[in-house]
């Protein structure tokens, strides 16, 4: 891939005005899944190899965490309801952030489960085709439905728009809720689940908080457990906004390509982060 085209891609996507930092906290209480989606980070990059590496952080830490942060709160992974008491951090969360569940939906909603009631919640439900669970899926989607929980459903679009919806609508049956279908980022982005890498200059601002409570670039370098900034579970934010000279162009994420992102050509003076609020 050519750095024109890398550069093109970074200008087009502003051009839809994606580029924007949304003030949220991604965080990955665990890398685990139940699944094995084909477009996923955690078996595209060695094989998930390091996932069972990391340390997982207490309840309370990242409730701490999180308060202290005062920000909205993304819990993604891995599967978030394969964390222990994912319910007890949802309601250690000040009332006054909003929570966004993103899931899977095919592990049983089982015991305590006040933290559905928790006021600012809402759950962001990916339907993986190969997970071959629908009836879990759907039991799950009744349980939200009668909590009151605000849920959106999306997938990826691997097998045509309308084939997918139809099959969703036949496997959910009647009262199968509403399903966007979003482009697999891999067709996208220039620099995932490619067979070359790059040297770029990689410009992002996000807040990605792995399992043990370091901070990364980007959800690659996390699955593959490189080059971690603070761990907030100990230190202060380092800053929002990093700028780091990368050879792993092409090796990115799938995921790693939205919010403020800017691939450039790379510098060879020491990357530094920049606090921009
Ligand atoms: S459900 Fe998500 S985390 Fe799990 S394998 Fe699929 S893409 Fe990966
Ligand atoms: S692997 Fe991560 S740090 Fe490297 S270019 Fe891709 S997104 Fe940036």
């Amino acid at each position: 891939m050519r750095l024109w085209k890398i550069i093109y891609f970074s200008l087009k996507r502003r051009a839809f005005g994606r580029r924007f930092f949304d003030g949220k906290v991604r965080a990955y209480p665990t890398l685990r899944c139940n699944l094995s989606c084909e477009y996923c980070v955690n078996n595209h990059i060695d094989g998930g190899r390091h996932l069972a590496d990391y340390s997982l952080l207490d309840p309370e830490e990242w409730i701490e965490i999180f308060n202290w942060l005062n920000r909205d709160v993304i819990l993604t992974g891995g599967e978030p309801l394969l964390y222990p008491d994912l319910g007890k951090v949802i309601l250690g969360v000040n009332p006054k952030l909003e929570v966004t569940v993103y899931s899977n939906l095919m592990v049983p909603l089982r015991g305590d489960l006040s933290w559905l009631q928790r006021k600012r919640l809402s759950v962001y439900a990916s339907y993986h085709i190969s997970g071959n669970r629908d009836s879990l899926f759907a039991e799950n989607v009744r349980l939200l439905k009668k909590s009151g929980t605000p849920f959106s459903v999306h997938a990826i679009n691997l097998e045509g728009r309308d084939r997918l919806q139809a099959a969703f609508a036949e496997k959910l049956g009647a009262g199968a809720p509403h399903i966007d279908i979003d482009e697999d980022q891999r067709n996208i982005f220039p620099g995932s689940s490619k067979a070359f890498r790059k040297m770029v200059r990689c410009d992002r601002a996000v807040i990605l908080i792995a399992p043990d409570g370091g901070r990364y670039q980007c959800v690659s370098r996390m699955v593959r457990r490189v080059a971690p900034f603070e761990n907030l579970a100990k230190d202060p934010l380092s800053g929002i906004r990093h700028v780091v000279d990368c050879p792993d162009f092409g090796f990115c994420a799938p995921c790693d390509y939205l919010g403020e992102t800017k691939f450039t050509e790379p510098n060879t003076k020491t990357a530094n982060p920049i606090d921009d609020g």
